[in-house]
């Protein structure tokens, strides 16, 4: 049978799923979709869609739950007459949302926080939600993202939520637990995670991050058979102490790669211990997608497919995957974004705005 056969029948858009024809979910599950609609596929009932939208090496990741619950991690870049809290109030819309019910602030970098005061002067958010004071005082451009964010929550009113490790977030139709937090770590093993991590005796040791990254809100969602992990740009020497000697995170599906890709998170251990079925990598053209950090999360174990939303002028030819799973390519500044959908049995699909293109995954055996 043509391989393509097999993938147009397993489109989102047909409101079912249709189970593999070929021998190998292997062969199966790299088929594409190829259609070619302006707005994402209309996915069935009951899924979770994430939006990644681009701000060009900064963080802005949009969940929606089935019932239409938000949760914004992270604002992006501040100025650019708006550019990002207009990408995001793009990707809003898109999903039928007319507010945002949270905003989850994983530390005040500007590339995180910056973006806080235009996102609230174009769409309505519910709270806020952070670590608790900043920890980078004298750095300037930090200073005045928090400052800023500051004058937001008293001008406007907006309640605030200080997270701390073990919280659950209010969210309703999606667990989310919190991981990490203002330099606090898990400290004992989620459920069914606990394993000894042999990467760790192979993994490089680092100092002790004094900036906000070590202090990121770091979190975990479950939505039905589904673990996602968001570390924001939770750094190198924090992740060992969540997956060494002891593996406390265990296994999941997605992961939001740390730091846009940089060196200076995503180590071997932590890569080994979540061993992510699909990660998706938030890095801008010049920012984030190191070399040495690409090949640790694209051979990462059991991966099935890395996604960027950029193409990475660093990584090169041989340090960037295929065009058709980058959102957005070399010279190109057009905020495409990913859209990640997920069934709560397992299966994921990831559709490319620039592409117009879909890809399945089905649910592990
Ligand atoms: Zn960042």
């Amino acid at each position: 049978m043509p391989r393509n056969a097999n993938c147009r029948d397993r489109v989102f858009g047909r409101g079912r799923w249709v189970p593999f024809l070929t021998t190998t979910a292997l062969v199966a599950a790299s088929c594409f979709s190829g259609r070619a609609a302006a707005a994402p596929p209309e996915p069935p009932n009951r899924t979770l869609q994430i939006y990644f939208v681009d701000v060009e090496g900064g963080q802005a990741t949009l969940f929606v739950t089935p019932e239409k619950e938000s949760l914004l991690i992270d604002t992006g870049w501040p100025d650019n007459g708006g550019r990002d809290a207009d990408r995001i109030v793009s990707a809003a819309k898109l999903a039928g949302l007319s507010r945002i019910d949270y905003v989850l602030l994983t530390h005040y970098h500007m590339d995180h926080t910056g973006g806080v005061p235009q996102l609230v002067e174009r769409i309505p958010v519910g709270a806020f939600i952070d670590h608790g004071p900043i920890r980078e005082p004298g750095d300037k451009p930090t200073e005045d993202a928090w400052e800023a964010y500051q004058k937001v929550l008293a001008g406007k009113k907006v309640k605030r939520i200080v997270a701390k490790v073990g919280d659950t977030l209010p969210l309703k139709g999606l667990h989310a637990e919190v991981v990490s937090g203002d330099g606090v770590l898990l400290s004992k093993p989620l459920h069914g995670a606990g394993e000894p991590n042999p990467a760790c005796a192979t993994t490089e040791k680092r100092a002790t991050d004094q900036t906000e990254n070590a202090r990121s809100l770091g979190t975990i969602f479950r939505f039905g058979k589904v673990r996602l992990l968001d570390l924001g740009d939770l750094t190198w020497d924090k992740e060992l102490e969540m997956v060494c000697p002891d593996n406390l995170l265990g296994r999941v599906d997605v992961f939001i790669v740390s730091h846009h890709g940089w060196y200076q998170s995503n180590s071997p251990a932590l890569l080994a211990a979540i061993a992510p079925r699909i990660s998706i990598m938030d890095n801008g053209e010049t920012k984030g997608g190191t070399p040495s950090t690409w090949e640790i999360v694209a051979h990462a174990p059991r991966l099935e497919d890395l996604w960027q939303v950029h193409y990475s002028k660093d990584g090169g030819a041989a340090h960037n995957v295929p065009d058709a799973r980058i959102a957005n390519l070399m010279g190109t500044d057009a905020g495409n974004y990913l859209k990640l959908t997920v069934s709560p049995d397992g299966r994921l699909e990831v559709f490319n705005s620039r592409t117009k293109e879909a890809k399945q995954y089905a649910a592990p055996m």
